[in-house]
């Protein structure tokens, strides 16, 4: 397979204490430290150890631009020379929407499985609608990965936002500009995910599973941050944006439906039922495993179609109408794959 791969400067630390590690990564400078509200406890500790750094908690799922200029005036009048992220993906959605206004710096500390931490991709919300989009100024200049602050991670958004992780890693294994490494990356985090977070969800407090889901979640990330994304992503995309659903449980109702679709793709790496053994991850791990269960209606079926069938993506498959219409009924139903 002919591939053209590119390298990134980025600087990964897995397994240090995140607090030193931020510390030396600021090398002193002011940190302008951006988490969502219900972290700001953490950011609170990690400024205190700093001696140093402005707290912004405001961060909110989809990131409303409404949010990212308040942040930014805020950061404007606090005279911080770099963005520090720490939380999950809403988290680093602001730090990433503030780099892109600032140019400045990010040092990103995930605390789920979502992986946006490893790509340069943003989506932004205003007016009700969600835009994405991908430039390398959104891309993190360091990540710092510390398995202590997942432990917190409630099990409900640990199975969610794995699955979200998960959809990166499956999407990268059919993307048209995938590489050798980013495959090999997209292989292991389907391995590691597989096995930990079914075992999260019988243990939270198992440490070990959790190394290997934030390990997952890194290598699904950099998978994603070298690829395009397919189908599930923009499916994922048009039903968080017109319907407001939520973000991660619905990557995981949506995943087995469109692993069973582009299963012809997905054999090498997933067995003769790719669908069937997505949907056995997410059931273990106990994540939502319908769309009607997330609260969208029935009648929204036929709303989405057009929207889905007009935004451009690449996929393996081609993609009709009625193939969309048998895909979102099952997800919406949750009938097994
Ligand atoms: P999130 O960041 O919204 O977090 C969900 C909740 O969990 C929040 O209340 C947060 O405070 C809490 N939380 C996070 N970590 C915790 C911890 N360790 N302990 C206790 N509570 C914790 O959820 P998410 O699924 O990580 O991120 C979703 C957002 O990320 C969406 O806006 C989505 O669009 C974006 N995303 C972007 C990319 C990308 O590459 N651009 C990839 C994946 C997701």
């Amino acid at each position: 397979m002919p591939f053209r791969a590119h390298s990134y400067e980025q600087t990964v630390i897995f397994g240090e204490d995140h607090r030193s590690a931020v510390a030396q990564a600021l090398e002193g400078r002011h940190g302008f430290i951006v988490t969502t509200p219900g972290h700001k406890l953490v950011a609170e500790a990690l400024a205190a150890e700093l001696g140093q750094g402005t707290i912004c908690a405001m961060a909110r799922m989809h990131t409303p631009v409404a949010v990212t200029e308040e942040a930014l005036a805020k950061l404007t009048s606090s005279g911080a020379e770099q963005i520090v992220a720490i939380g999950g993906g809403s988290a680093i959605g602001l730090g990433k929407a503030l780099a892109l206004r600032t140019g400045l710096e990010q040092i990103v500390v995930p605390t789920t499985y979502a992986g946006s931490e490893m790509t340069p991709v943003l989506g932004q919300t205003e007016n009700g609608r969600k835009t994405t989009l991908r430039d390398e100024r959104v891309r993190s200049g360091t990540v710092i990965y510390d398995v202590g602050l997942t432990l917190t991670l409630p099990p409900d958004i640990s199975a969610a936002s794995g699955m979200n992780g998960l959809a990166h890693a499956v999407e990268a294994l059919y993307a048209p500009n995938r590489v050798p490494l980013s495959m090999l990356a997209a292989q292991r985090a389907i391995h590691l995910f597989g096995a930990s977070l079914p075992a999260i969800a019988r243990d939270p407090a198992d440490r070990a599973a959790r190394e290997r889901a934030l390990e997952a979640a890194y290598l699904a990330g950099f998978a994603l941050g070298q690829t395009t994304m397919g189908l599930h992503h923009k499916l994922a995309h048009v039903l968080g944006g017109m319907l407001d659903l939520p973000h991660a449980q619905t990557h995981a109702a949506l995943l087995p439906h469109v692993a069973r679709f582009n299963a012809a793709s997905l054999v090498a790496v997933l067995g003769s039922d790719p669908g069937g053994a997505i949907a056995a991850i997410g059931a273990a791990a106990g994540a939502p495993t319908s769309l009607r269960a997330l609260g969208m209606a029935e009648s929204d079926i036929e709303r989405v179609i057009p929207e889905a069938l007009g935004a451009g993506y690449a996929n393996p498959r081609s993609v009709s109408e009625q193939d969309l219409r048998a895909l979102l009924r099952a997800a919406w139903a949750g009938s097994p794959t």
